[in-house]
């Protein structure tokens, strides 16, 4: 669908039910949640779908080995019911992953395998396979580059990784299938006050300058570490209850764990977990966790985090990459939460969902796995704050945009022969990028692409599989999104200067 024809849908709606401001994992969350429950739905994003935290996660859907350590049960189980149902309902952007941890002290041996038993149970029928103990050879064969001097063996499991930006692309679409309305690039800038309730917001197109003021029966607050600034807006004074902490990840060339496995590190220095995960024809490694006072648009990973993140790959990896052999390297915020004086907040897991004295509800905290629980929570209460009339979830069974070619690697799932019959289609746009023309015409006329970066860092993941190589093949990217778009020069050049600058983030100085 065209920006245009959303946009005077927007125009000519008088009144919405739900109003969710923020494109991430827990907005179009909701917005799925909402409107497949039959309330008109609009999600408004400041700048593009997944820009924020929501296209920079370490790309596991999982229960979290880390909570099973820290012995919160009841969320390991959710998490892995939930993992079962994207399964399901995403096969395309949704893979089982078998991961292994490679064993030097028995002690580690047994305390893993024990841990690892639990998450096979807590799975129960929904398991993706037993986790099992591996002799020396077993764990050498599944991961060749694996340090083996002093290797008793190692521990197999079962989670599953995806394509967080893919997955929020196909969240969008599946709202726009049930009805919804979702723009990019409408900033919330105020609230809407009536009878001492919220009852809209203001927005402003970012593009046009247009002005809009949005009526509806209730406004969510998914705007991730964010989300203060809108409370903010609803309550003058309120305290801040967000800080956020910054969690960086690398990609590095295959050639350093090949095979299929994800590598799981149990103790780093600093006391978590490390992953370094097969990706897109490439390896994911990360994360840390880095206090941040700040809460940049575009967060960068800091130069320590880089080095923490290869010193710790060294450990298990004789020849370990370097900072030259990093291809991109980028950075997401995670919202920690604080306390929420003079607020109805309850802890629920570990996110959040505030209502407030003149009903907006805000919600902060959780993770891409939990999503769609957290949104089904989250109109629930928001239905009971505004008395929409109560309707059940859906959401367990709905199979998501793409998603009925069944399990592949394809991204766009049951699209591609469209793709395929599209200008281009066999025109690649750079010799180590799976990038063709005929994507980014594709994604210009319906995945609401607006900017370079829209098309290379979340419609294709050019940007996080090989900075430099995403920035080679800006220029063919502007030249068809011009076409496409009717972009004069300047404004092509406007824009490929302005993909420079976030491209330049990704790189890592030698
Ligand atoms: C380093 C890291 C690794 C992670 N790894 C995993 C993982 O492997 N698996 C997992 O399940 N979870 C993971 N998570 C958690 C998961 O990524 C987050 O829980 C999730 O992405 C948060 O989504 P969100 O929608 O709340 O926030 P965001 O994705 O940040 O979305 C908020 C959106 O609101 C928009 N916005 C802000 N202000 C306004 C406004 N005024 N008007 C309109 N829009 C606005 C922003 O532009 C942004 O797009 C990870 C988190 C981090 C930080």
């Amino acid at each position: 669908m065209k920006r245009a024809d959303l946009l005077s849908r927007l125009r000519s709606t008088p009144r919405w039910d739900v109003l969710v401001v923020g494109g991430g994992a827990t907005g179009l969350g909701c917005a799925v949640e909402a409107a497949s429950r039959g309330y008109t739905t609009l999600l408004l994003e400041a700048r593009d779908f997944a820009k924020g935290t929501s296209s920079r996660s370490t790309k596991l859907i999982h229960g979290g080995v880390r909570y099973l350590a820290q012995g919160r049960i009841g969320l390991v189980r959710e998490a892995l019911a939930e993992r079962a149902l994207l399964l399901a309902n995403a096969p395309h952007l949704v893979h089982p992953q078998r991961f292994v941890v490679p064993v030097y002290s028995h002690l580690d041996r047994l305390t893993l395998g024990i841990g690892l038993s639990a998450y096979d149970w807590l799975a129960g029928p929904r398991s993706l396979g037993p986790s099992r103990l591996l002799s020396a050879g077993e764990t050498l064969a599944l991961l060749p580059t694996v340090e083996n001097h002093g290797l008793l063996g190692g521990i197999a499991y079962m989670d599953a990784r995806f394509d967080d930006a893919r997955l929020a692309i196909s969240l969008m679409r599946t709202l726009l299938g049930l009805g919804g309305v979702a723009l990019n690039y409408l900033p919330v800038e105020g609230l809407c006050h009536a009878g001492g309730r919220v009852g809209g917001v203001r927005a402003r197109d970012a593009e046009s300058g247009e002005t809009f003021e949005i009526t509806a029966q209730v406004v969510i607050n998914a705007t991730g570490v964010w989300a203060d600034q809108l409370r903010q807006l609803d309550e003058a004074g309120l305290p801040g209850r967000l800080r956020p902490s910054q969690g960086a990840h690398l990609v590095v060339d295959r050639d350093f764990l090949p095979g299929d496995s994800a590598l799981l590190i149990p103790h780093t220095r600093d006391g978590r977990v490390l992953f370094m995960i097969p990706w897109k024809g490439k390896v994911l490694l990360g994360t840390t966790d880095t206090a941040r006072q700040d809460l940049a648009e575009e967060p960068r990973p800091f130069r320590e985090e880089v080095d923490f993140i290869l010193d710790t790959a060294a450990r298990y990896l004789p020849h370990a990459p370097g900072r030259s052999d990093v291809r991109s390297a980028f950075a997401g915020l995670r919202p920690l939460i604080g306390g929420g004086a003079g607020s109805t907040a309850s802890l629920s897991r570990e996110h959040v969902i505030e209502v407030s004295g003149q009903g907006l509800v805000s919600v902060a905290g959780g993770k891409w796995t939990t999503y769609r629980r957290m949104g089904e929570e989250i109109i629930d209460r928001a239905a009971a704050s505004a008395s929409l009339p109560a309707r059940a979830s859906r959401s367990r069974e709905l199979a998501l945009h793409g998603s009925t070619a069944g399990p592949s690697d394809d991204v766009h799932g049951c699209e591609r022969p469209a793709i395929d019959a599209l200008p281009g289609a066999g025109v690649r746009l750079h010799p180590s990028l799976d990038l063709r023309e005929a994507e980014v015409r594709h994604a210009v006329r319906h995945e609401q692409a607006r900017s370079i970066e829209d098309m290379l860092a979340r419609r294709h993941r050019a940007l996080f599989i090989d900075a430099a190589a995403a920035l080679a093949s800006a220029p063919a990217v502007a030249a068809i999104m011009a076409e496409e778009l009717g972009w004069t020069p300047s404004q092509s050049l406007e824009m490929q200067e302005a993909f420079r600058r976030v491209a330049e983030g990704f790189l890592v100085d030698p």
